[in-house]
């Protein structure tokens, strides 16, 4: 199973693709976790992609791509993946292209979470994520356990989550028409609680029940 999850800042990629990878046994590939992991180690490489990260701007392709390509060649990536923020640009996807070419693979399904832009401000801003497991919640919709230590993405403030939005629909809302055109784009409303939307895309995938 080889997916890639396309969707504006906060449409819920991340919970999804925990989900799926759970059920799917595949790893999640996450460029934003990347490259927060890259930051918290202090890695040049982490420190440069940061400045990008805290405007709202995308971190260059070639530097994505390489974590990419160095990600997909570890062992657990063979039985396949969902791609979680990447690619985000047209040469990202066509660098993806050619790296799964070169390994003899394919994508089975690209699909575009769809959010409108009104609902993705809120579900940023009151964004909260469990430091020590990782898991997503939301102040309102979806409230913490008391016990979580939370934590708030620098980048999930308001004035940055609005420059994140204009930058997916100026840049990655151009990979829609790419995967279009290969016959592998689907479409899922992203608006519901977390389990429905799991279920649309599981219907999508062909795998309900
Ligand atoms: P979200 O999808 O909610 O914006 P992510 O965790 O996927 O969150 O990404 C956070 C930030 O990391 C992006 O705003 C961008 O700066 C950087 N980033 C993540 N993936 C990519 C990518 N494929 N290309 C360029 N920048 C990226």
């Amino acid at each position: 199973m080889r997916i890639i999850l396309i969707g504006p800042p906060a449409s819920g990629k991340g919970t999804q693709a925990k989900v799926l990878c759970d059920r799917f046994a595949v790893p999640q590939v996450s460029t934003g976790d990347m490259l927060r992991a890259a930051k918290a180690a202090g890695t040049a490489l982490g420190l440069k992609a940061a400045a990008f990260m805290q405007a709202g701007q995308l971190v260059p392709d070639e530097v994505v791509i390489g974590l990419i390509d160095e990600r997909l060649g570890q062992g657990d990536a063979s039985k396949g993946f969902v791609l979680d923020g990447f690619p985000r640009t047209v040469p990202q996807a066509e660098a993806l292209g050619r790296l799964l070419d070169g390994r003899g693979l394919k994508l089975d399904h690209v699909i575009q979470i769809d959010v409108p832009r009104a609902l993705l401000v809120e579900r940023a801003v009151l964004r909260r994520t469990d430091k020590r497991t990782g898991q997503i919640y939301h102040l309102k919709y979806n409230p913490p356990p008391p016990e979580a230590d939370l934590e708030h993405r620098a980048d999930d403030r308001e004035e940055t989550v609005l420059a994140r939005l204009d930058t997916y629909e100026n840049m990655t809302a151009a990979l829609l028409p790419h995967y279009e055109a290969l016959g592998l784009l689907r479409k899922v409303d992203g608006v519901g609680k977390p389990s429905e939307i799991t279920d649309r895309l599981l219907a999508v995938l062909g795998n309900i029940g």
